[in-house]
């Protein structure tokens, strides 16, 4: 029996990794559904690639251009949502930002196995929606490489013990530099990532380090551990993609060249492991460096650490700042810090003891959005 997947963000960077997965294990995986948001040129290669039953266009304009023969087109702007409703083994969430949860949410709700690369869905969400795959008896399966990398050292068994998670951090495309010269740096400057080919969000977030602390709220979700529990080494050449460390002091890493695809094969082969081979690591000649991290030169880090503490709807608060002041930053409208300095304000001006609840976060999430476009 094939494995039905179905992709969100199918042409996206994590999508498109993911059907090069596939394409390597094609009699162990059918590809049921195929979504994206506007990019129906590729979409459409895809579709003649892999056949799909369903296909998903978020963007009604961009749907017109596809001819629905052999397949259902489910279009507008409840079309991925639709998708989520259908019948598969494991869905691939790989779409960008909060827009990630709502379908996240859904496809549980229809007994559906998560791959999880959409992180702003625990960032946000991650409680409700954690609870929910626990109820309904589902895996959010990890895979983002640094929570796919503590899973494998887990060996696959959350409910392990654990006295400390090490999350590594690649430093971005601004590591090293100082405050002074990041100042004035733009994002197509950002956008040259030494290590990780990525999403233009996730790169600038990558480049002020706000990536690394969404990466620590999901963690906490995944793996059920306090912020206080989780620290952050900066590793450069991103071949350790985290450590876990017991009780009595001992650390397993896990180890490999930087490459999407293989924390994505793991997660649709879970809980097997697949056999197609990525290069495996040469120790000869490797040459580790680690740092500690500079919260003052890379604020967005801190900010993100202390709203992990504060939890409920703060880290909505953030995601949603974040979000609209990165696309500001992608077009070249505001400067590096104006990201930290405007999520600041948006945490002080939202103060808020409101419970968590989907209505609260997608309602929050529209407030601070409308305040951060009102502001800049
Ligand atoms: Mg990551």
């Amino acid at each position: 029996m094939k494995k039905k997947v179905i992709i969100l963000g199918s042409t996206g960077s994590i999508g498109t990794q993911t059907l090069d997965v596939i394409r390597q294990y094609k009699d162990q995986f059918e590809v049921v559904g195929l979504a994206c948001n506007s990019n129906v040129l590729l979409l459409s290669r895809q579709i003649k690639e892999f056949n799909p039953k369903f296909v998903a266009v978020a963007d009604e304009k961009a749907a017109e251009k596809i001819n629905p023969s052999g397949f259902t087109l489910f279009k507008g702007d409840m079309a991925i949502i639709s998708m989520c409703t259908i019948k598969c083994d494991i869905l691939v969430n790989a779409l960008v930002g909060i827009e990630g949860l709502s379908p996240t949410i859904t496809a549980l709700k229809f007994g559906t196995n998560i791959a999880l690369a959409n992180k702003e869905t625990l960032v946000t969400g991650g409680e409700l929606v954690m609870k929910l795959a626990k109820d309904n008896n589902l895996s959010i399966l990890p895979v983002d490489s640094e929570h796919s990398a503590i899973w494998q050292c887990l060996d696959f068994n959350v409910d392990k013990k654990i006295n400390k998670i090490i999350l590594t951090a690649s430093g971005g495309a601004f590591r090293g530099k100082t405050k002074e010269e990041i100042a004035n740096l733009k994002a197509k400057d950002a956008l040259l990532h030494p290590t990780w080919n990525m999403g233009d969000k996730v790169t600038i977030d990558s480049a002020t380090l706000m990536n690394k602390g969404l990466e620590v709220i999901e963690a906490m979700h995944l793996f059920n551990v306090k912020p206080e529990n989780i620290d952050i080494v900066i590793h450069k050449e991103s071949v350790i993609h985290s450590m876990i460390q017991y009780d009595d002091g001992s650390i397993i890493a896990q180890m490999s060249y930087p490459d999407m695809k293989l924390p994505i094969q793991v997660a649709l082969n879970y809980p097997n492991r697949g056999d197609h081979l990525f290069s495996p690591l040469s120790f000869n000649n490797l040459q580790l460096n680690f740092a500690s991290c500079d919260y003052d030169t890379f604020p967005c880090l801190k900010i993100a650490l202390d709203v992990a503490k504060q939890g409920g709807l703060y880290p909505t608060i953030m995601n949603a700042a974040n979000e609209e002041l990165v696309k500001l930053y992608l077009q070249d409208k505001i400067k590096f810090y104006d990201i930290s300095y405007h999520i600041s304000k948006a945490l002080e001006k939202f103060e808020t003891s409101d419970k968590l609840s989907l209505f609260n976060i997608q309602r929050i999430d529209y407030d601070v959005r409308e305040y951060i476009k009102k502001t800049i």
